[in-house]
């Protein structure tokens, strides 16, 4: 099965594939805003109907919220799920959109031309990829690609309240060897990427009080614990001076980077001057033993997000304040457990309680990281296949935030996933103006019929 002929019929499909997407783009699919419900059902049975016409028994499914777009192809081999979303971000303000964001349009820049509109990059332009390189599979082929499932979902930037019941719900028939998602990027503007890890995060509040009620300094400063005091004073102790977290057993459950995934980091064109720089800092605040990408991507954090107590306001007022407060999230990677963070975490604070002061410590959230395991061939089959498209190594890439479906991938059906995307930092997306690259369409779609035939090989 040579790919060269699938290929060839991306390149001349190219055309005939963006006016689609622009079809697709012109639903305005905003999921967070009820007013437009019928637009995000009208996007998803456009979808199950394009995946009927390409051979799939594919339907939108109802749900609580949007629709859910799911189509089985049968086949053999490796049983592929590939996971989008069609529904988008609200556009406002629209008055800096310099086109009508549901009107889409190719437009030449300084840097090639581009696909203009809300949902271009984020997922519609990204999810098409993988449809369109099916459709030349398709037409070259005579059949689909292996055995593959699509799940595309219409609530992703609304939260996703309807994915954990879903998936639950629908295990037997979601059940697969591999996920691939594709809602991720580049690693700059030309080296393709394969997302491995994302941090997961335990967010927490902390109120340390002491006296029943606010004091004057002048009556008791003094005698008179200052919760205010005891609070800074736990906050910061919990990092030491080379930047490491101080609670015990923090770092039992963390990983070190494989090996090779090390020397791909350090061989990425990672520019942490200009990256801190770009905010008015200079110098890593971090673990002082690690690369700054190491901090962002592979390393847990503790951040102090904000803190409260006395009075803060205009002119000064003498106070002893009765409480004292702060909310933290620690990010978390590996295998780090947030229960046993948290436990730790209170065990600290009441080993640090002076007499009469007592501590309430609530959680806000909890998500554990997700981390791929890369001993499944496919990430080095399709790391390959993406070198030969862009003819740059592709490295496996960590990020600092999180993408809960992925999570709820491994936690529910207990699959990893294959985190490919050809977005770019430029492509607003979330923000007015959102562009897709044709560029990252176009090798996108070539892409996705690599990795595809590399894994059916
Ligand atoms: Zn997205």
């Amino acid at each position: 099965m040579s790919i060269e002929t699938v290929l060839d019929k991306i390149d001349a499909n190219l055309p005939e594939a963006t006016e689609r997407l622009f079809d697709l783009l012109r639903i305005k699919s905003i999921s967070t805003d009820p007013a437009y419900a019928a637009d995000c059902a009208k996007a998803a049975d456009w979808l199950a109907a394009e995946l009927s016409a390409l051979g799939f028994d594919a339907a939108a499914r109802a749900t609580p919220g949007h629709p859910m777009v799911v189509g089985h192809a049968g086949g053999s081999g490796r049983h592929l799920l590939f996971y989008g979303h069609y529904d988008v971000q609200p556009v406002d303000p629209l008055d800096l959109w310099h086109r009508d964001p549901f009107d889409p349009a190719i437009e030449d820049t300084p840097k090639g031309k581009v696909i203009r509109g809300r949902g271009a990059s984020d997922d519609k332009g990204q999810l098409m990829t993988f449809i369109e390189a099916c459709r030349a599979w398709k037409a070259v082929h005579g059949t689909l690609p292996g055995r593959l499932t699509v799940l595309l979902e219409g609530e992703e930037e609304s939260g996703s309240p309807s994915l954990a019941p879903f998936l639950k719900d629908h295990a037997d028939e979601l059940a697969a060897d591999l996920v691939l998602v594709c809602d991720t990027g580049l690693f700059d503007d030309r080296s393709p990427a394969i997302e491995m890890m994302l941090r997961g995060i335990l967010a927490l509040e902390i109120v340390i009080r002491g006296a029943d009620r606010d004091l004057h300094s002048g009556l008791y400063g003094g005698p008179a614990i200052n919760p205010i005091r005891v609070l800074t004073r736990i906050l910061s102790d919990l990092h030491d001076d080379d930047g490491r977290i101080t609670l015990p057993g923090f770092y039992d459950d963390v990983d070190e980077l494989p090996d090779d995934v090390r020397a791909q980091w350090q061989r990425l064109n990672f520019n942490h001057e200009r990256f801190l720089e770009a905010v008015g800092l200079s110098v890593p605040a971090g673990e002082q033993d690690r690369t700054p990408l190491e901090m962002v991507w592979s390393r847990p954090t503790l951040d102090v997000n904000g803190i409260a107590g006395g009075y803060a306001g205009a002119g000064f007022k003498t106070v002893l304040p009765a409480e004292a407060r702060a909310k933290l999230s620690f990010r978390l990677v590996s295998r780090q457990d947030s229960r046993k963070i948290e436990e730790a975490f209170r065990a600290y604070v009441a080993s640090q309680l002076p007499a009469d002061c007592t501590a309430e410590i609530t959680t806000a959230v909890a998500a554990p990281a997700a981390v791929n395991d890369l001993s499944d061939p496919a990430f080095e089959l399709a790391r390959a296949a993406l070198a030969e498209e862009w003819q740059l190594p592709a490295s496996y890439t960590g990020s600092g935030g999180s993408i809960p479906v992925v999570s709820l991938f491994k936690s529910i059906l207990g699959l990893d996933s294959l985190m490919v995307g050809f977005g770019r930092n430029s492509d607003q997306i979330h923000s007015p103006n959102e562009k897709y690259d044709v560029e990252s369409f176009h090798k996108g779609m070539r892409s996705w019929a690599r990795i595809l035939h590399a894994l059916n090989a």
